[in-house]
């Protein structure tokens, strides 16, 4: 029987598998541990979903667990992911109260767990405080940061950067997003899995369905952006690029596919604007889909001419590699991650507002060499760089190298 990590051969060619076999050999029988805020919705669990299976395939002990709190705390924590990414957020003294209850509440949780661990990841800044309550912890801690943290609002990452600190490492997605820190920081942009549902080839009757399921027409140009209800993510622009696109092209229809995180308290504000611009255009498909729903967004992303990403900030931006491996253009804000995988003219476009978006959908439409040609280089980009072997590997990496920093100093004396 094929093991899970060799189905990847197939696509990345057996070299990719046997490098990860001698990575992983100086780890073996190591204990690993992710920690993040939830199991469903949003990036970090779309990557974890695999990568946790693969590890432990290598024969490193790996674990995913996932922290809780009342709604309180995903306020407060997603104040602090918006003053990450720039928002003036003002947090009340209670409001961080909570946050740190909510994190010894989980650390005490989570101790048998933590206290064996040979390595510690710990997701984004939800459970970045759970580190205050292991002292003498045992083995090394790693602060993988998701977000845009650019320009982080000062106040609010004083705050964080006291917790942060106390790591033996942390993880930018991009050189930067990274802060003046003592540790060692670690560069690791995310990676898509070509295996999963969301991205796996689908037949074609089941690729179709989604004509029939949304009412839409196949036969007319179709513009999708998938993302959560998140003002980042910029929905109302998108539908105001369809609006202006629209007057050129009459025939388009757009698609907004969201759902909600479980740790996103504004979704349901967010999902009441856009519906607000939307109005009441036939053409405008505003979806609120189950946080399961990995085959719709696969069909959605495949039947869309162009992918949109709008975003105003955008730590990453896994919904921008989806499309590109799908071999969609995929046009773009300029900002943040996906920066690093848009190459302007090469693989989609960067755009900076709403007009310029609408441009570019205009311009594609009306090259339809060209859009295929930017739809197969964003595929072959996809491949070289932003696929799940890399992400392990460099997490790989990651763990030898700070295993033997340790050993070196222990060395020393
Ligand atoms: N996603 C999903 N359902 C939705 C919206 C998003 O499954 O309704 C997925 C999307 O396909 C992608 C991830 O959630 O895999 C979002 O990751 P991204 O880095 O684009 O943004 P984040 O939500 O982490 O800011």
């Amino acid at each position: 029987m094929t093991s899970l990590l060799e189905s990847y051969a197939a696509i990345t060619g057996n070299d990719v598998i046997d490098q990860l076999r001698q990575l992983a050999k100086p780890l073996l029988n190591m204990k690993v541990v992710h920690v993040n805020s939830t199991k469903v919705g949003g990036g970090v669990a779309e990557i974890l979903e695999k990568l946790v299976p693969l590890t432990n395939e290598l024969g490193i002990e790996t674990k995913w667990e996932v922290i809780s709190g009342e709604a309180g705390f995903y306020e407060c924590t997603k104040s602090m992911h918006n003053a990450l990414q720039g928002d003036k957020e003002h947090i009340s003294p209670q409001l961080l109260t909570l946050y740190e209850e909510t994190n010894l509440a989980n650390a005490e949780k989570l101790r048998s767990v933590l206290d064996e661990a040979d390595f510690v990841f710990i997701h984004d800044p939800q459970p970045a405080a759970l580190i205050n309550h292991y002292p003498n912890r045992r083995g090394k801690w790693i602060w993988r940061c998701h977000i845009d943290a650019s320009h982080p609002y000062r106040p609010v990452w004083k705050y964080l950067q006291k917790t942060v600190g106390c790591y033996d490492a942390s993880i930018f997605s991009l050189p930067a997003f990274a802060q003046p820190l003592q540790h060692p920081q670690y560069i690791i942009p995310p990676s898509i899995d070509p295996l999963s549902d969301k991205n796996i080839d689908l037949p074609p009757e089941e690729a179709s369905r989604v004509y029939n399921e949304f009412n839409l027409d196949p036969d007319r140009h179709l513009i999708v952006q998938v993302s959560r209800y998140d003002r980042f993510k910029d929905p109302v622009g998108v539908i105001r690029a369809y609006q202006q696109a629209k007057k050129f092209v009459p025939e388009l229809q757009l698609v907004l596919a969201g759902g909600t995180a479980t740790d996103d308290p504004e979704g349901a504000m967010v999902l009441r604007e856009v519906r607000e611009a939307a109005g009441d255009d036939p053409d405008i498909h505003v979806l609120l889909l189950p946080p399961d729903a990995h085959r719709t967004i696969n069909a959605l992303q495949r039947a869309a001419d162009i992918v949109l990403q709008k975003s105003t900030k955008e730590g990453f931006g896994l919904t921008v590699t989806e499309a590109m491996w799908k071999s969609k253009p995929v046009i773009g804000g300029d900002t943040g991650g996906i920066r690093l995988q848009v190459v302007n003219y090469h693989t989609g476009f960067l755009v900076h507002t709403p007009e310029g978006a609408a441009l570019r959908i205009r311009y594609l439409l009306h090259q339809q060499e060209m859009l295929t040609q930017i739809g197969a280089k964003a595929k072959s980009y996809v491949r070289e760089n932003f696929l799940i072997t890399r992400h392990l590997r460099e997490y790989l990496t990651l763990m030898m190298g700070l295993q033997y920093e340790s050993q070196y100093r222990i060395k020393l004396g």
